[in-house]
């Protein structure tokens, strides 16, 4: 994980938190990361409504 991202409207789904940070190339880019040990989910996508999605079904199998 880069760890220059500067992460902002963080929320939290279950386990998964869902983020928005700028890519450095004039876009928003938004990422779902399971915060459970040992699971290590973690994904970006391009429209916040598919991360938050995503953070909402993630399954953890930790
Ligand atoms: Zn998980």
């Amino acid at each position: 994980m880069p760890v220059h991202r500067r992460f902002r409207d963080r929320i939290r789904i279950g386990p998964v938190e869902v983020a928005t940070y700028h890519d450095g190339r004039g876009r928003d880019r938004h990422t779902a990361a399971c915060t459970a040990p040992g699971c290590g989910f973690s994904s970006d996508y391009a429209d916040r409504s598919a991360a938050e999605l995503a953070a909402r079904t993630h399954r953890c199998r930790a």
